[in-house]
């Protein structure tokens, strides 16, 4: 007998009263079983042309999966989903949203038909809580996920939902929130964060835009010290980000595509290693710099 159809006959029982008691047993329990902890990476996605490119990046992108378990399912933080109050997918087929403009027509055919996880979606809400977070069958999966999820995972065939970050909300509350989602990372769920560490989109270079390692001196700036900080988990000038200084007000305008870096901190645990890779300027005013926490 189909999970389904007893759960349906079972709710109509004389011993419905005890549902509740079996959907919390049940939860997780049938697709994503107890695993050895799954890592934690942010991924830095750049230009949305890395979907179809081929290059260093994401080779990077291809590289760090083969170190890591293949995951029961993946749960996305993208710097494109910013939304007041925090969101989670919970349809069952995520649309590819083409949440861009002005790039060739092969980037806007790319489709990435990963199945959602509504039961994930569940489990996540019920893990956030006290914090409210509202299940959203409307958004589907941005580029920020799409982009680097192909290239990492191009059979498609792991369930993905995302989370949205709550653009009212400082570095600090997000760094906490993620903590709650740790327990899913023993149940084979990979957390990605996908953004940038160094964004300003009005500063980049185009003349400059293949150049490799090519960064203005506040980024360059800004690269060594964020990634001594990571290195040495030295963490709370990170989430003060925005009291760092000239070099840190270029590199980071608005903290969209920076928070999705902290809530991969948030899930670091005591004798954790981080690791980086894709440690790479673009462009001017651009990181690639990419984590890995395991
Ligand atoms: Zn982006």
């Amino acid at each position: 007998m189909k999970r389904k159809t007893f759960l349906k006959l079972f709710s109509l029982s004389p011993f419905a009263f005890s549902m509740d008691t079996l959907n919390s047993l049940s939860n997780l329990s049938d697709s994503f079983s107890a695993t050895d902890k799954m890592p934690v990476v942010f991924i830095g996605h750049g230009s949305p042309m890395n979907a179809i490119e081929e290059n260093q990046f994401v080779k990077g992108f291809r590289d760090v999966v083969k170190t890591i378990p293949k995951p029961n399912a993946i749960l996305c933080v993208s710097a494109h989903w910013f939304t007041r109050g925090t969101k989670i997918t919970i349809s069952k087929q995520p649309e590819t949203i083409h949440d861009f403009g002005g790039f060739p027509r092969a980037l806007y055919e790319v489709q990435y038909p990963a199945p959602g996880s509504p039961e994930l979606a569940k489990e996540t809400q019920k893990l956030l809580t006290p914090e409210l977070a509202e299940l959203d069958e409307k958004w589907g999966l941005d580029h920020g996920a799409w982009s680097v999820l192909r290239h990492m995972y191009p059979d498609a065939d792991v369930p993905v939902i995302q989370l949205s970050i709550d653009y009212t909300k400082p570095a600090s509350y997000h760094f906490e929130l993620a903590k709650r989602l740790s327990e899913l990372r023993n149940k084979g769920v990979l957390i990605v964060g996908s953004g940038n560490i160094i964004h300003n989109l009005r500063m980049v270079d185009f003349s400059n835009f293949n150049r490799v390692d090519y960064g203005y001196d506040w980024a360059v700036e800004v690269r060594e010290k964020v990634n001594n900080y990571l290195l040495d988990g030295n963490y709370q000038p990170l989430l003060n980000y925005d009291q760092q200084g000239t070099a840190f007000r270029y590199a980071i305008p608005t903290p969209d595509h920076y928070l999705p870096l902290i809530y991969t901190l948030g899930l670091q645990e005591k004798g954790e290693q981080i690791s980086l890779f894709n440690d790479k300027l673009m462009a001017g005013s651009l990181s690639m710099t990419s984590v890995k926490i395991s």
